[in-house]
């Protein structure tokens, strides 16, 4: 008998693991283990977890259509499985277990005393990689360090993928296998309560995954569009590859069917890259998933100022660019990239507010919250990460409020208090304006901010 254990690889098609223990033929159990406090050690925004439950039942259920049969189990910690999953494997009398790797630090621990105690007790674990483009460890410089700049590794990752490109993995048939379907014999069956109500907007399942996917691949402007929060020019994609309902190499498979081979060197596949070179930094030096900063000599004198920071959280610092992302996040648990900096920048360069603080608001709402690509943004963000926007780049709220949401269409969904406020004046309304609608003065003022940031950075070298 064989038990597939489910992790952040939500997902039936290319789904390594599931293949591999259905192709072996013998009969095979699905596992699912949900860790509500372990969730919130990571700090992971609460409705991320309702939204992944909904996908275990779902994923429940097609296994169910598959002929595979599913345990669940709520165990507290990460700590506790490796106890569970023995008991687990005596109960059905399991000979192996199939798995996707992690590369995280406390899911590496994790893995690790799976191992021990498995291969103590003689059950076979079979690992496979599969929830990023390529294994992380597999782009390195020719002394063999982790490259420090994007470009290059992104260089060298494109000529590695399109010579070692495989079409992903088709969602197993049962046809394909002698046996499928084992007998649970313990723990839950029912479905797990989910209290999710972001439904309209992000839809639970991967065939929902996969069709948004789809629709954007055959229809996207991404190159002109991704800067504009008001147009849906990017993938929304990201909640869905945070918890592996698909995978990246299905996102790149998608879209190489719909650009042909030119979609390797597309700015899209770039910013999957992206998502690899930040897992990639992580695997090398663990120390980023621990609050340190990349740059060894980065001083970390943090201005302390709760109330501005209660104001940024809230989307009350009277810039509304910067408010209407910060209410984007609340109410909708995502924000749109070019946003992400704007207000992460503020943070980090104009308040000099510790971007900890910052990274750790984004994870405490974000529905993709990913503790790579998020440590990642924020670094580059505060200009203490590996190639990061440099110290001095400081973005202007208003400018960038300007260039990108020119119209306001975007501040006026979110700012609603603004709706009503001309396309010209919306970026920086008068005083009279701001009381006439309620509106807070901005929290900062500008120029001063920047000037003392660009003093404050310079004495505090981030090298
Ligand atoms: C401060 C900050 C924090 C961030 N936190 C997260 C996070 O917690 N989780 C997360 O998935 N992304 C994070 N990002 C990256 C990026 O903002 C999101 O991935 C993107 O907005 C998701 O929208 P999309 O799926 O429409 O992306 P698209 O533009 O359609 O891109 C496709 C996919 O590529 C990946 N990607 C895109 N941009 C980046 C990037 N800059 N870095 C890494 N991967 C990228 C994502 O997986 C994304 O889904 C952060 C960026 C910043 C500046």
């Amino acid at each position: 008998m064989n038990l597939i254990w489910f992790r952040n690889d939500l997902r039936l098609a290319d789904n390594p693991a599931l293949f591999h223990a259905l192709a072996s033929g013998n009969k095979t159990t699905a596992l699912f283990i949900v860790h509500s406090e372990q969730h919130q050690i990571h700090g992971e925004a609460p409705a991320k977890f309702e939204f992944l439950k909904a996908h275990v039942n779902n994923l429940i259920e097609r296994l169910n259509k598959l002929g595979v049969n599913s345990v669940v189990k709520q165990l507290p910690l990460f700590a506790d499985v490796p106890d569970y999953l023995l008991q687990v494997a005596q109960q059905l009398s399991i000979q192996s277990i199939y798995i996707n790797r992690s590369y995280w630090f406390n899911e590496q621990q994790r893995d690790q005393q799976v191992k021990n105690i498995l291969h103590t007790n003689k059950i076979q674990l079979h690992s496979y990689h599969s929830n990023y483009l390529l294994p992380p460890g597999t782009i390195r410089k020719a002394d063999d360090t982790m490259y420090h700049v994007f470009t290059p590794y992104k260089n060298k990752f494109i000529q590695v993928m399109m010579a070692s490109y495989e079409l992903p993995l088709a969602v197993p048939h049962v046809e394909s296998t002698t046996q499928l379907g084992g007998e649970p014999k313990s723990d839950v069956k029912e479905p797990l309560n989910v209290d999710f109500d972001g439904q309209d907007m992000w839809p639970i399942g991967e065939v929902a995954a996969a069709a948004r996917l789809k629709s954007f691949v055959n229809d996207n402007d991404y190159q002109e569009e991704r800067d504009f929060p008001a147009i849906d020019g990017t993938s929304s994609i990201s909640p869905y590859l945070a918890i592996g309902v698909i995978s990246a190499k299905q996102c790149l498979a998608y879209m190489l069917k719909a650009q042909g081979e030119g979609a390797f060197y597309s700015t899209w596949v770039s910013e999957l890259i992206w998502r690899d070179f930040y897992n990639d930094l992580l695997f090398e030096y663990p120390k980023l998933a621990k609050h340190q900063t990349f740059k060894t000599h980065a001083v970390d004198h943090w201005h302390h100022n709760p109330e501005l920071f209660d104001q940024w959280q809230k989307g009350q610092t009277g810039f509304p660019i910067v408010d209407a992302g910060m209410r984007q996040l609340l109410r909708e648990g995502w924000m749109h990239n070019r946003v992400r900096m704007v207000v992460a920048s503020f943070l980090s360069k104009l308040c000099l507010i510790d971007w900890r603080l910052g990274e750790a608001h984004f994870m405490a709402h974000l529905l993709d919250g990913d503790l790579a690509s998020n440590n990642g943004g924020w670094q580059w963000s505060s200009a203490t990460g590996c190639d990061a926007a440099p110290y001095f780049r400081i973005f202007n709220p208003t400018t960038q409020s300007k260039k990108f949401d020119q119209e306001g269409t975007y501040i006026r969904k979110y700012v609603v208090e603004l709706a009503n406020v001309d396309s010209k004046e919306i970026h920086d309304p008068k005083l009279e304006t701001r009381k006439a609608c309620d509106y807070p003065e901005p929290a900062i003022d500008y120029k001063l901010a920047r000037a003392e940031a660009l003093s404050w950075y310079k004495d505090n070298p981030m090298g």
